[in-house]
């Protein structure tokens, strides 16, 4: 469910004409809609009504300070994995006990500042990560308090890139160390062990693989508790997908009965890690056509935005449906074309013989399903500035990250003084 729809013929955002919104921000741009991200975000933690559970918004699908705040009113935390996160979880107003660091590569200074701050947990990915954390709070003064991230070695049934719960993968510690890792870290200085943490993957579409890691994420937690721990916290991750391409994956409801089965018994914190499913529908990339380009095989329908704006599709082949901001009619023919950007990289494919009513240059097309791993990721490869942000709150709209200038851009730049015109 999202709030861009059609009215009188054009696609709105709230109650607000996004071709209005182009008219004055320019494209390409995104647009997030607040009713969108506050219902996705109710719908969730209302499936935790009643149950001693935090819900962290993993900030890095979207982590504009607006997006942040508008969450943080709603009582969200944050589930950060680098220090700039953090500052920006903090600086939209959640407060530090809500606050979670993930993440494989947390440095010294990251720690230190998450210490100082006061944060909920530390998701502790590695041995060396934990005896780092412990020198690192013990030369403060402070207590880390700890879950580790395990690998349950479960297949995830999503995309290769976004799968991270097997082996062979680079997160947790692996499955048959568990025992011992406890052992050794409840020894360390600064430590202080409080639960598991667990996240197998993103964009998952079935339930099955979420209910074999929390059962065995719930074996795990009374093997320690026999092993001597006090393990009161479990973090279930995020991962939960959302629908793409008119596949509806099951919903936050069932989700949690499939959580609560396996772990809501044992007496514990859970926390969740949601992103994807809180902004990923709630955001739409609004992109002008420049040209169309009869090829001699295709037809190219060429836009303002590119890959640098959006990766999703070039990284991960993600779908993203694609809509005209004018509606279609009803009998308009539809014509397979290829949806391509202006990068110099064959890459720089958005669709491949789409289905789409007939564009001309100048008509606008948003991409649905835009709000989650789409401005944070993206770059400004050739040289295209990095693209606003817009935030739609029923009539009204604000630019919450501004277009940066092309001399801004460049000024970034800077000559060696051996290239200085003398
Ligand atoms: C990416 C990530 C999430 C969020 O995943 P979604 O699929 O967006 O819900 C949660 N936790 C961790 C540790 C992550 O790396």
């Amino acid at each position: 469910m999202d709030h861009f729809e059609y009215r009188d013929g054009e696609l709105f955002a709230e109650d607000l004409k996004l071709s209005e919104i182009a008219e004055k921000v320019g494209t390409p741009f995104y647009c997030y809609s607040t009713a969108t991200l506050e219902r996705h975000f109710k719908v969730f933690s209302g499936a935790f009504d009643g149950v001693q559970s935090l819900v962290c918004y993993a900030v890095k699908a979207n982590s504009n300070l607006a997006v942040i705040k508008t969450l943080a009113k709603l009582g969200a935390g944050a589930d950060v994995v680098s220090e700039g996160e953090l500052r920006r979880a903090l600086e939209a107003g959640i407060p530090a006990e809500k606050i979670v660091f993930s993440g494989v590569g947390k440095q010294p200074h990251e720690m230190a500042f998450a210490l100082e701050a006061g944060i909920h947990q530390f998701n502790v990915e590695s041995e060396p990560e934990v005896r780092v954390l412990s020198d690192v709070a013990a030369r403060l003064g402070k207590i880390a308090y700890i879950a580790f991230r395990v690998n349950p070695d479960v297949d995830a049934k999503t995309h290769a890139k976004i799968s991270t719960g097997k082996a062979e993968n680079k997160f947790g510690v692996p499955w048959q160390d568990v025992s011992r890792i406890y052992r050794e870290a409840a020894e360390l200085p600064g430590i202080e062990i409080k639960g598991v943490d667990v996240h197998i993957g993103s964009q998952l579409t079935d339930l099955e693989p979420f209910g074999n890691a929390f059962d065995r994420v719930r074996e795990l937690v009374m093997k320690l508790r026999l092993e001597g721990h006090d393990i009161t916290r479990v973090d279930l991750g995020g991962g939960l997908g959302i629908p793409y391409d008119g596949n509806i994956p099951p919903g936050p409801e069932s989700y949690a009965t499939v959580a609560l089965n396996s772990l809501g018994n044992l007496g514990c914190q859970l926390i969740f890690e949601p992103g994807r499913l809180i902004v990923g529908n709630a955001g739409l990339l609004v992109s002008k056509v420049i040209y169309v380009k009869q090829g001699a095989e295709r037809k190219f329908v060429i836009l303002d935005a590119a890959m640098n704006d959006l990766i999703r599709p070039a990284m991960y082949e993600g779908y993203h449906q694609i809509d005209t901001i004018l509606e279609p009619d009803g009998g308009a023919e539809l014509e397979a074309v290829d949806v391509v950007g202006p990068v110099c990289e064959t890459g720089d494919t958005f669709a491949r013989e789409r289905d789409l009513p007939p564009v001309e240059p100048d008509d606008l097309v948003a991409f649905r399903s835009a709000g989650a791993y789409g401005a944070v990721m993206a770059s400004t490869y050739n040289t295209r500035p990095l693209v606003p942000e817009v935030l739609v709150s029923g009539d009204q709209y604000a630019v919450i990250r501004e277009r940066p200038s092309l001399e801004a851009l460049l000024d970034l730049d800077k000559m060696p003084p051996w290239l200085e015109e003398k």
